[in-house]
């Protein structure tokens, strides 16, 4: 009993029936990999590689110093997964050299993928520091786009990592409605999908992520987006590929469990959302969080999902 209490604070996530769910961290730069360790973080499912770029408002960052970085967190987890998440300029994270300025809806603009597809020097440059940054670790090293809105997008990604000779699988974000609504296309493709359930929210309910007047609308429990994250697992599920969260939905320990009864194989999170995240899980069967999922889907808005799922869990 003392071993199955240990395990649950700190050993690989599960559900207290064993269905696996690896947990991962979400990282900004090299700063975050000890938190995500401490955490004990089974790898990275999201490594955001804007920080290499903010350093230098007027130029990107050069292939060694891009190496560098990568590497630093690369070898933090030795038999583990990283996510590396390829350059996400624009919008909330505007970019001087490489965002458009005089954009009327900037989230609607040139950002993500589509940036870099305008700019195709800066990700073929991102993807030759990571294969170098990767040579000879013992990683598993996982590479997304973000920003995918249909298969020709996730074709170009795919295209990109292969002109790169980059050994690594490569993903597809799920952050736009389309995405998820064409998940089994864009799985021809590419090898896995990862859901950014913070850009979903904002594209599904056109509600500015920016916007405190609408956070309403951002609830990753609306049932709507409980909706997409469905489809987009399911997708992934009959194709026999994985689809992970890396949004901050997976950081609500209710709502990981919920994800979990949909499909989602990852929750990737904040390293101090871990051990509550792991602990929770480990107190439910995949059966109760498939009926909390089904609870959750069936209500009609944010608050009655939480309260479905919760009632579910709890045994009420
Ligand atoms: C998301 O959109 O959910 C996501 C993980 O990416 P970011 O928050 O960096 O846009
Ligand atoms: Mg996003």
């Amino acid at each position: 009993e003392r071993k199955a209490a240990l395990s649950a604070a700190s050993g690989p996530g599960a559900t207290s029936d064993g269905h696996k769910v690896p947990l991962l961290a979400n990282v900004g730069g090299p700063a975050d990999v000890s938190a995500a360790v401490a955490a004990g973080a089974e790898g990275v499912g999201l490594f955001r590689t804007e920080f290499l770029f903010l350093e230098d408002s007027a130029q990107t960052p050069t292939v060694q110093r891009q190496t560098e970085a990568y590497r630093e967190v690369l070898q933090a987890f030795p038999e583990g997964r990283v996510v590396v998440r390829v350059l996400d300029a624009g919008a909330d994270k505007p970019l001087d050299f490489l965002t458009p300025a005089d954009e009327p809806n900037p989230a609607l603009g040139v950002r993500g993928l589509r940036t870099l597809v305008d700019h195709p020097e800066v990700l073929h440059e991102q993807l030759t520091a990571l294969a170098r940054a990767a040579e000879g670790l013992p990683v598993y090293l996982e590479v997304m786009a973000p920003m995918v809105a249909d298969r020709a997008d996730a074709r170009a990604f795919a295209d990109a990592c292969r002109a790169a000779d980059l050994t690594a699988k490569f993903g597809a974000m799920v952050e736009i409605p389309s995405a998820a609504l064409r998940a089994r296309a864009l799985l021809q493709e590419v090898e896995f999908l990862s859901l950014g359930t913070n850009d979903l929210a904002q594209y599904a309910f056109a509600a500015d992520r920016q916007v405190g007047a609408v956070s309403r609308l951002q609830d990753p429990w609306q049932p709507a987006l409980l909706d997409l994250v469905a489809l987009s697992a399911e997708s992934a599920m009959a194709e026999g590929k994985s689809c992970g969260v890396c949004g901050e939905a997976a950081s609500d320990p209710l709502l990981a469990c919920v994800l979990t009864g949909l499909g989602v194989t990852s929750l990737s999170m904040g390293a101090s959302a871990l051990p509550y995240v792991r602990a929770t899980l480990a107190k439910h069967t995949l059966a109760q969080c498939e009926r909390a999922a089904a609870a959750a889907r069936a209500t009609d808005s944010a608050e009655e999902a939480r309260a479905a799922a919760h009632a579910v869990l709890s045994g009420e």
